[in-house]
């Protein structure tokens, strides 16, 4: 018989496996993430493991997690094991997948690993084959393309479907004889559906549509033995129980085929809910999120750049419900998940990933952020991006970096932009030039206005010399001397600010004196004065 030819190995039947998996309760939801790891994680993987998490918490039901590594030609290493740390850092726990400690399974549906499961893969096949539903198909890459022309010329439906499948129609001769030969082949559905006939499909977010049925007899299974994500899924969700498939818009043209599949198997289909594509607005006007050339389509864009985790949660579930931010503003202490979200209601004309709108909140988190907390993120945050200049951060004091950070706390929008601007903390003063310090618009003409001002600056912190306690005595300090030298506070307090910093952008003159402290202030100072005499 054909199946054995195929499969001689695969001793077991369906009924066997399907015995091994048993049946959830019936008023049980599961939903899952199937994430492929043939990339980095892609924004949307959370995003649509939020709406997973969001459906399965509101109503108790179980999340879990597959990983899809059936593409292993695109696989990249370790990139399951990071999926699984990325989801647990948005705290998307779940109830099932690998991810117990070493990212071993969790729970008995295992092994939540497409890889691992090609033997039950097999064994479903090979009694499609028996039952006359799948056929090996020996077209090579030459006759796919002939078969192409013919169609293209003749203006029908291009692909392998009824008449133009030679192979739908071999007997086990000819089967036998393309084996002896070495011929390498695809398992594809014997598709019973007709190109003429429309099916209603029903989805959850994109509501009821009719479309045409499939008629194609898609690959299941590759000349690899490995099978294609059309037919891995459905066994899948089939024995792991899936009651509600949550996936972005591309796999919404493969539905037709899915149902079928599904009815092939005379197995009840899961409800499935497709959301539509993330987009952002660029030179070229809207368009979606491209995991080839958009880096905030990777996950860890967003950690690299530090926007707060929070922050990243609060953005998606607005994408995902634009009254969220309504209710967030009301509620700014609760958890996302405290929020009324509903599917029929998931945005679908403004999944917009606005960066510049993701900036502006991420600050205001920032600048709302208790200080010592804010410096232990940044610390972690450099340990794990810049560990250089951790390195020089922590030969200063604490007290010191802190000062630091609370001044930048306004200044910042992500931690990304730290380094830019604190190195003049850091690094030894620098000369700036004197383009700089002579600066027209603030009254500071000649280089003398210049020297005038660094003098009675000079003078004011060596006559001081213990630390100011605040930036306010810092000023009423500055604005008492300023009058007194009959000068304006611009003509005093830029070359004082270019002298500390060297740099067109940083803190204000009153900020920088107030963290570097009088000494390390009056050091610089002097170091300019120098040059200018
Ligand atoms: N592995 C598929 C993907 O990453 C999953 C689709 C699904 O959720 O069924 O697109």
């Amino acid at each position: 018989m054909l199946e054995n030819l195929l499969f001689p190995e695969i001793k077991e039947t369906p009924e066997s496996i399907i015995a091994k998996y048993p049946r959830r309760e019936k008023w049980t939801v599961v939903t899952r993430i199937a994430p492929s790891p043939t990339w980095f994680l892609h924004i949307w993987a959370v995003y649509s493991a939020m709406l997973d998490k969001i459906i399965a918490h509101k109503n108790a039901w179980v999340f879990f997690l597959r990983i899809e590594d059936t593409d292993q030609k695109r696989e990249v290493e370790w990139a399951s094991e990071k999926f699984v740390d990325i989801f647990k850092i948005f705290w998307l726990n779940f109830d099932e997948g690998p991810v117990w400690e070493n990212y071993i399974d969790v729970w008995n549906y295992w092994p939540y690993t497409q890889s691992k499961r090609e033997y039950i893969y097999k064994v479903f096949l090979k009694d499609l084959i028996k039952k006359g539903l799948a056929y090996p198909c020996f077209l090579t890459e030459d006759e796919l393309n002939e078969t192409r022309a013919i169609q293209e010329a003749s203006k029908v439906a291009i692909w392998v479907y009824k008449e133009y499948s030679p192979w739908r129609y071999a007997s086990i001769d000819d089967v036998k004889k393309a084996l002896s030969e070495n011929k390498s082949f695809v398992i594809r559905l014997r598709s019973s559906w007709e190109i003429t006939k429309k099916i209603d499909v029903k989805d959850i977010i994109k509501w009821n549509i009719t479309t045409q049925e499939n008629f194609l007899d898609i690959v299941l299974c590759k000349a690899t033995g490995i099978p294609t994500y059309h037919f891995a899924h459905l066994i899948d969700d089939y024995l792991m129980g899936t009651t509600l498939v949550i996936r972005w818009d591309e796999w919404f043209a493969s539905l037709p085929l899915h149902l079928e599949l599904f009815s092939m198997m005379w197995w009840e289909a899961p409800q499935y809910a497709h959301y539509w594509p993330l987009v952002k607005i660029d030179w070229e006007g809207k368009r979606k999120l491209s995991k080839r050339k958009d880096l905030e389509a990777d996950v860890e864009f967003y950690f690299r750049e530090w926007y707060t985790v929070e922050w990243i949660i609060d953005f998606l579930s607005n994408i995902i419900n634009s009254s969220f931010e309504d209710w967030r503003k009301q509620n700014p202490h609760l958890s996302y998940l405290d929020f009324d979200f509903k599917l029929e209601k998931v945005n679908t004309a403004g999944a917009l990933v606005d960066i510049d709108k993701l900036n502006w909140v991420n600050s205001s988190v920032i600048k709302n952020m208790d200080t010592d907390l804010l410096y232990d993120k940044l610390i972690s945050y450099l340990e794990k991006y810049d560990n250089e200049y951790l390195n020089i951060i922590s030969k200063f004091p604490l007290e010191y970096n802190k000062k630091i950070v609370n001044e930048l706390k306004t200044k910042i929008r992500k931690f990304n932009e730290f380094k830019e601007n604190s190195f003049f903390f850091y690094e030894d003063s620098k000369l700036p030039n004197e383009e700089l310090l002579v600066n027209t618009k603030m009254k500071i003409d000649s280089i003398d206005v210049v020297k005038k001002a660094l003098e009675i600056s000079l003078d004011l912190l060596i006559s001081k010399w213990v630390d100011f306690q605040s930036i306010d005595e810092v000023k009423t300090a500055f604005v008492e001397k300023i009058i007194e030298a009959e000068m304006k506070n611009w003509q005093v307090l830029w070359p004082v600010r270019c002298a500390l910093s060297w740099e067109e952008f940083s803190p204000g003159a009153l900020e920088m004196v107030y963290i570097l402290w009088v000494k390390e202030s009056t050091i610089r100072l002097q170091k300019v004065l120098k040059t200018l005499k």
